[in-house]
């Protein structure tokens, strides 16, 4: 796939001179609540609904004294060595309240202050993003080569905490640079939260029902009984959302055959939505992947049962 093919635009960018492979990290002016509160919902208006490319800077920063042969950091720096001045990978980001602290660990982050923080500064990167869509950028081109001199140097010729904001003809030459999916561990976080919001609200039990019939009964590879549970009340969460918006929209009709009850004269009394069957795309990329209202369609029940039908025969043949 292509970035053009992604459901939303790419909206800015990240100069990074380590990779960021969960999260991306901003630094606040100081280390206050309100510091830290601002500097967040600055970089979240910057990427706003959209994706964020990370770019390497061509230099690297040195560490704190102390640090200049540690093993990692060389390591780190020899990988920077081939990165610099190239477009790496394209994220979707969280803004999710969590500190840095919370989604690396305490004794990470402090490892990591020791390392690279201004003396009596331990904020470095607190404002985290954790990456819950993940792509390599392949080839990773070099950016002046993609933007050309000029957009480059307004892009990256200066220093920046925040991110990049990128414009129409900022996105047209990265538009065609070719992705592949990378795992994104950090996904997790993002379903959690809305787990807790699953939690609190009402849902539908005939939409319950309907996403356990396609969900997986038991827990899939790697994951506790405790979070496949979490992990299928979101999913009907969100499936209740999705009919909602359709209920809203108007178009409570059948997504394969069109079938559409509201055409049909003889119905009066019959609810539309009880004539539908709600059906899970991607029940294989639940806690996977923060999977969103987009993974689910209506279907009529002679439509959903073929979908079914050819699953199931899907999964015989490739057995
Ligand atoms: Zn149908
Ligand atoms: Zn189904």
């Amino acid at each position: 796939m292509r970035i053009s093919d992604l459901p939303k635009p790419v909206t800015a960018s990240k100069a990074d001179w380590l990779a960021g492979t969960n999260w991306l990290g901003f630094t606040p002016v100081d280390g206050s609540a309100s510091a830290r509160a601002k500097c967040q919902s600055t970089i979240n208006r910057q990427f706003g609904n959209g994706y964020v490319i990370e770019y390497i800077t061509e230099s690297f920063s040195a560490p704190n004294p102390g640090f200049e042969n540690d093993p990692q950091m060389l390591e780190e720096r020899k990988n920077h060595a081939e990165l610099a001045g190239r477009f790496i990978a394209v994220h979707r980001l969280l803004n999710s309240p969590r500190p840095l602290h919370e989604i690396i660990g305490g004794e990470e982050f402090s490892c990591l202050q020791d390392q690279w923080a201004k003396p009596g500064k331990r904020h470095r990167w607190s404002v985290a993003f954790p990456i819950t869509e993940s792509y390599l950028v392949k080839g990773r081109p070099k950016a002046k080569e993609i933007l050309g001199e000029e957009s480059y140097g307004r892009l990256y010729g200066h220093p920046s905490a925040t991110l990049r904001p990128l414009s129409n003809d900022d996105r047209a030459p990265i538009a065609q640079l070719e992705l592949e999916k990378l795992p994104a561990p950090n996904a997790w976080i993002g379903i959690e939260d809305d787990f807790e919001k699953a939690e609190r609200s009402e849902i539908d039990p005939r939409t319950r029902k309907l996403i356990d019939h396609d969900l997986p009964a038991f827990a899939i590879e790697g994951m506790t009984a405790e979070r496949w549970g979490k992990v299928r009340l979101r999913a009907s969460w969100l499936a209740d959302t999705f009919i909602r918006q359709r209920h809203k929209a108007g178009t409570l009709n059948c997504d394969d055959c069109e079938f559409d009850p509201a055409r049909r004269s003889d119905l009066q009394g019959i609810g539309p939505r009880s004539l539908l069957d709600l059906h899970h795309k991607a029940p294989l990329e639940e806690g996977v992947r923060g999977t969103t209202t987009a993974d689910f369609a209506l279907l009529c029940p002679t439509c959903h049962r073929i979908t079914h039908a050819r699953l199931r025969l899907n999964v015989a043949g490739s057995a």
